[in-house]
């Protein structure tokens, strides 16, 4: 089924995602003479650096992941619409999304893509099933089962190997979102968990932070990465350099370094190690003449983000290559409200196309927490960590977090985790753990159907299946006492 949306009124801008470059632009064309659709295939707008707290049971999705709609309920010139977008038109100027198996096809003048990107598996996409990534609810919020569950199976597991297995955590990846996770999970064990269990005592947890670089946060330079390092070494982290995984499967990971291949025996693995643009990228590059994307699926965009011979569609974000421009919120916004603002001064009359200045960039620095109470934080040429750098990081993502209550809510929660030893959202179910996997045995083939099967135990779940360890033969007779 196909229906047509936005029939011809305003000038028509249609706006590709909802995530930061989506958001900021539908909200700098507040003021503009236009009518937006904005086109998702998720309904909030995720703010994707504070997923390692979901996964680690400080915020609950709802602080960090409004419903876009009601963000932008006041903002009169947009409709919002759920839609996986599979097609685009660039030459007839329509975009193509599917809800369920309806397809909608909504008409632009003007388009802002912002589809931004997946975790990459650098073309091993079997190791997800084992090992999930850090981009969406749903990845935070098995990655939290899956880590709590662990736990749970330690304290069930008959042999010291097995406990040893549910007690291991690798973190595959030591860029701000790896180094991020590997000392929440550190935290979590010593201060939230210690004393909750009588079998095993949860300050005995490994968390290995495995790194195919020789730095930990390299782009960040020397000095930062080595105060990173030092700090995570110090909270009891085993970070393993010049480490590349190499395979990865339900009992553990095979790593690859100077000495040759060796086994890590570990139930729960995390993988933060790369990114992968959105399809429309390579969609995009193949519709129009003369655009390439680059090895990431990024889109090799011109001077005023656009592709080549089509100055009315902008790629902003992470799907975007520019030289220069990480892939981070502030690229994303910048892009976003520089495409907007073009937009808004054409349909204007203000300005034309050709008239257009080249995006310029503007780096205001990157920052990581490594625990509570210390960060790395690079502004320009400064560097400095510790308790300032944490300071900084709290109030600028408390700033870029969308909502009043989302605020004052992450501020108790923050409270309650970093001066106190609990967590507001320890919560976890099996569904979490089991969900996608049995979806993709759905909607893939038999094959990948059985694995799941082998994986859950034939669909029935038992302990030791909550990550996807095949053990579940294993007995897991209770340790009494
Ligand atoms: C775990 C993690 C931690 C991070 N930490 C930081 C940090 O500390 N500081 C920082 O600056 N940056 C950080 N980043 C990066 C930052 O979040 C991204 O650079 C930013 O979100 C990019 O914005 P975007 O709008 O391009 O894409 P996204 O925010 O990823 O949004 C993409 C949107 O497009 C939608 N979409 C995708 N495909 C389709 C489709 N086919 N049809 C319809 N909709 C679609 C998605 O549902 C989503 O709404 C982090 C990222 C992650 C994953």
């Amino acid at each position: 089924m196909s229906i047509q949306t936005g029939g011809k009124q305003r000038h028509r801008v249609v706006v590709i995602g909802s995530g930061f470059g989506g958001l900021f632009a539908c909200k700098h064309l507040r003021k503009a003479d236009v009518d937006i659709v904005l086109i998702s295939k998720t309904s909030t707008h995720l703010f994707q650096p504070l997923l390692y707290q979901v996964a680690t049971g400080i915020l609950s999705t709802g602080e960090i992941a409004p419903a876009t709609r009601i963000v932008l309920r006041n903002q009169q010139n947009v409709q919002v619409i759920l839609g996986d977008v599979h097609d685009i038109d660039v030459a007839g100027r329509t975009v193509t999304s599917r809800m369920l198996n309806q397809d909608t096809v909504t008409g632009f003048d003007s388009l802002i893509v912002a589809a931004g990107a997946q975790q990459s598996y650098f073309g091993n996409d079997r190791f997800a099933t084992y090992a999930p990534g850090m981009k969406t609810i749903d990845d935070a919020l098995e990655l939290r089962a899956r880590i709590l569950g662990s736990f749970e199976q330690a304290e069930l597991s008959p042999t010291q190997e097995q406990r040893d297995r549910f007690m291991t955590f690798v973190v595959v990846g030591a860029g701000p979102t790896g180094v991020e996770l590997a000392g929440q999970i550190a935290e979590l064990a010593d201060r939230t968990l210690a004393g909750t269990f009588r079998n095993i005592d949860p300050h005995d947890a490994r968390v290995i932070l495995v790194e195919g670089a020789d730095a930990v946060l390299k782009p960040m330079g020397p000095k930062l990465g080595g105060k990173a390092h030092k700090r995570l070494v110090k909270m009891g982290v085993e970070v393993q350099l010049n480490a590349i995984v190499t395979d990865v499967d339900a009992r553990g990971v095979t790593v690859k370094d100077h000495d040759g291949e060796r086994r890590i025996e570990a139930a729960c693995k995390v993988w933060s190690a790369g990114v992968q643009a959105s399809s429309l990228g390579p969609m995009l590059a193949a519709r129009s003449e003369g655009t390439e994307a680059d090895r990431a699926g990024r889109v090799i965009v011109e001077r005023d983000l656009t592709i080549k011979g089509h100055p009315n569609i902008f790629v902003v974000g992470d799907l975007m290559s520019v030289p220069g421009v990480p892939g981070q919120a502030q690229g994303a916004i910048q892009g976003a409200t520089y495409a907007a603002k073009q937009i808004k001064a054409e349909v204007a009359g203000k300005q034309k196309p050709e008239d257009r200045h080249p995006f310029k960039y503007f780096d205001k620095g990157s920052m990581a927490t490594i625990s509570r109470f210390d960060a790395v934080c690079q502004i320009g040429k400064l560097e400095f960590s510790g308790f300032f750098a944490w300071l900084m990081w709290l109030v600028l993502h408390l700033y870029y977090l969308i909502g009043y209550r989302s605020r004052v809510i992450t501020v108790f929660q923050w409270g309650v985790a970093f001066l106190g030893r609990h967590r507001g959202q320890m919560a976890a179910t099996e569904q979490w753990v089991f969900a996608r996997l049995a979806l993709e045995a759905l909607a893939g083939n038999e094959e990948d159907a059985r694995e799941v099967r082998a994986e859950t135990g034939n669909g029935r779940s038992s302990g030791d299946t909550a990550n996807g360890n095949s053990a579940a033969n294993e007995s897991t007779a209770h340790k009494a006492g």
